[in-house]
């Protein structure tokens, strides 16, 4: 355990169980040198303990790098609730996971994430006001969207010389909360769209209502076009998929879409450009947030429109350093974080 701990540099790891409830939860701090430690909850079932043990740490780390880079005074965190085979009540489970959150005295807020709803914050809410993305809070998944379209404007500026997206071919993987609000601006913008989802039925939609071009899961990544635009499970950018690409960028939603920084490097030498996906992705953070300390939309949307810029800035230092968008993002992260 402390290995793990060690290798991703983690401040603290809280684990609680309630037998009464059914509770299995960790709790990862990441950093808390910005601020107290903000990241998802995830509900869902892991082959075994340590399996979710290091899905909270990495994702907990992920989350130090992506405040500290979208200019947010918090630290990174993320909590894992190890879905039981049977629940018998849902909501009392998730109001144990309040009462373990607010044993931190704030240290830790979380959020929605894999698997939690807003109703589930709800039932955390009424132990603890260290919650985001409440009912009443809203849903990030919009403002994620509304960052990575600003981030694809960035990237296609930096890739293709112009941030009109006009008659650009651009492949969404993933038609779920973000990638189907993308779709929409997306087309809005004059986008050319190609579409995969594992849901027939959210593939129907955008062929109805964008004119997208549907294209098959197990096709999509190796499809010609101008910007590819994750918005899946993460891991999709590995040694398997890397040679099929078949386009100018990457520039999408999904979490940890590279499964090395290698794959960055290799990306970089096709000429491929890579937006750095905690970058990218970071609206949705920003948003819970801001809200979470009462920001109005008009400072949310402000600050969600730096997220291009921060991009365009990154790109420029990776073409000056010759080193890939992905490498130079963790740089400029690990110096906010540690100083080095
Ligand atoms: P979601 O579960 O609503 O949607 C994901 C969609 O991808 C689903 O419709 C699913 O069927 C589809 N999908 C999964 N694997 C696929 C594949 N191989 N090919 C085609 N489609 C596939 O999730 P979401 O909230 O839209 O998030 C999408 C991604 O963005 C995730 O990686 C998430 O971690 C990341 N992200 C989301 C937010 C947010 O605000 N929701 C913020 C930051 C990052």
């Amino acid at each position: 355990m402390f290995a793990i701990m060690e290798a991703a540099r983690l401040e603290a790891l809280h684990v609680a169980q309630d037998p009464a409830t059914g509770l299995r939860a960790i709790i990862a701090i990441h950093s808390t040198k910005l601020g107290p430690a903000l990241g998802g909850c995830r509900y869902l079932a892991y082959p075994d303990d340590v399996s979710a043990l290091r899905d909270a740490v990495r994702l907990a780390q992920g989350m130090s790098y992506k405040a500290a880079l979208a200019g947010l005074d918090q630290g990174g965190g993320k909590a894992v609730i190890i879905r039981p085979p049977h629940v018998e009540n849902r909501g009392v489970l998730f109001e144990a996971f309040g009462r373990f959150i607010e044993t931190l005295k704030g240290q830790y807020i979380t959020a929605v994430d894999s698997g939690t709803s807003s109703a589930d914050m709800d039932c955390i809410a009424q132990y603890t006001r260290h919650v985001t993305s409440t009912t009443s809070a809203g849903d990030p998944s919009p403002h994620t969207a509304m960052g990575v379209f600003a981030g694809i404007r960035a990237t296609a500026q930096a890739r293709l010389g112009s941030d009109d997206l006009e008659g650009l071919r651009v492949a969404v993987q993933g038609l779920g909360h973000v990638g189907y609000a993308l779709a929409e601006q997306l087309h809005a913008a004059g986008a050319e769209l190609l579409v995969s989802d594992l849901d027939a039925g959210q593939v129907r939609l955008a062929v109805e209502q964008f004119g997208a071009q549907p294209v098959a899961p197990e096709a999509l990544l190796s499809t010609p076009c101008d910007i590819l635009a994750p918005c899946g499970l993460g891991g999709v950018l590995n040694a398997q998929t890397v040679g099929q690409l078949h386009c100018a960028a990457v520039a999408g939603a999904a979490n940890t879409q590279l499964a090395s920084v290698e794959i960055a490097d290799e990306l970089e030498a096709r000429g491929i450009l890579y937006a750095p996906d905690y970058v990218i992705n970071s609206g949705g953070l920003i948003y819970v947030a801001l809200k979470h300390r009462g920001e109005e939309l008009p400072a949310i949307t402000a600050h969600l429109s730096r997220i291009g810029i921060r991009l365009t800035e990154i790109f420029a230092h990776a073409q000056a350093d010759k080193r890939s968008p992905a490498r130079v993002a963790d740089y400029l992260a690990e110096r906010l974080l540690y100083g080095t």
